[in-house]
């Protein structure tokens, strides 16, 4: 069977009497070139994968094609007959069914994958779920070289974004911290079934070995970001006060010592600046 063609992918599905759930973000491939153009950027021979979410199992195909092993992540038990016909013959790929917000990768990565020479992950992700996703796969510090996944264009935009530009966020300030997130290329929402309402795109993010920024407190380096984009349109001193609970002559003060313009707004500050400020507030006198 041919998973990423739309008749057969559908009459196949409703053979095995499944229904879509729009709440887990059940949109499935099926443009037949996109699974392996993002198997082809996320893994090679020596690479082991971890699967966000494999549906119907079309990603999780291509990507055994490339990769040494992969380990795909479903929430959906009703998924599993499926799973079990459409990648019984790939010995190399195997699926947990459990959350992947509540399911410790790093056992994952130093159980099953701990002949890889190296980690990757790939995902057409759950939309409803994108930004804990990435969070968590960069906050717990896994031994992962690269993500690979598409997300809504809006998303993706944001997160490719320039920190300090109109359309970076606290999640561009967050990510740009772990990770180098460039667009790889854009799918239009055609390629699903059902047809989402938005585009999508596909990026990659190659975590960094080093952060781009040194700071003593990555936590509080973290509120002072979500802080600075608190609220939009208002000067920093405005928007840090009032997320943080502290007096603006405070944060005026901090602004000025670091040599940072006291009118500015957070969302255009460099994450150089964005560090300097978190070290001042948080260790200054
Ligand atoms: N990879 C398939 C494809 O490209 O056709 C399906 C992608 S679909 C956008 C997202 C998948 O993530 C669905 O199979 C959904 O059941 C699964 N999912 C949703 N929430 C999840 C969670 N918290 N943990 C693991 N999988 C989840």
């Amino acid at each position: 069977m041919k998973l990423s063609d739309e008749n057969e992918i559908r009459s196949f599905l409703e053979r095995e009497g499944f229904t879509f759930k729009k709440k887990l973000g059940q949109n499935f491939l099926v443009d037949g070139t996109v699974a392996p153009r993002m198997a082809a950027a996320a893994a090679d021979e020596n690479t082991g994968v971890i699967e966000i979410g494999p549906g119907a199992g079309v990603l999780t195909r291509e990507l055994s094609y490339v990769a040494k092993r992969v380990v795909a992540i479903e929430i959906d038990e009703k998924l599993r007959p499926i799973l079990e016909k459409t990648l019984g013959d790939r010995k190399n790929a195997e699926v947990i069914f459990a959350d992947v917000l509540k399911t410790d990768l790093r056992a994952v990565i130093n159980g099953r994958l701990s002949d890889c020479e190296k980690i990757t992950v790939c995902a057409n992700l759950p939309y409803y779920i994108t930004s804990p996703v990435i969070l968590k796969l960069l906050r717990e510090n896994l031994p992962v070289k690269s993500i690979t996944v598409m997300v809504q264009k809006e998303a993706a935009d944001r997160i490719c974004a320039a920190v300090g530009s109109r359309s970076a966020g606290a999640i561009t300030a967050v990510i740009n911290y772990y990770a180098e997130a460039r667009p790889l290329f854009f799918v239009p929402k055609t390629a699903f079934l059902p047809e989402p309402k938005v585009d999508s795109e596909v990026i990659t993010l190659n975590l960094r070995k080093e952060p781009p920024v040194k700071v003593a407190d990555e936590e509080f380096f973290f509120k002072v970001v979500n802080a600075c984009f608190m609220l939009r349109r208002k000067t920093a001193v405005n928007s840090v006060s009032s997320a943080l609970s502290l007096d603006k002559e405070t944060v005026k003060a901090a602004l000025l010592k670091i040599g940072a313009d006291e009118n500015a707004r957070g969302e255009t500050f460099s994450m150089d600046v964005l560090a300097k400020l978190s070290e001042e507030l948080r260790y200054g006198k």
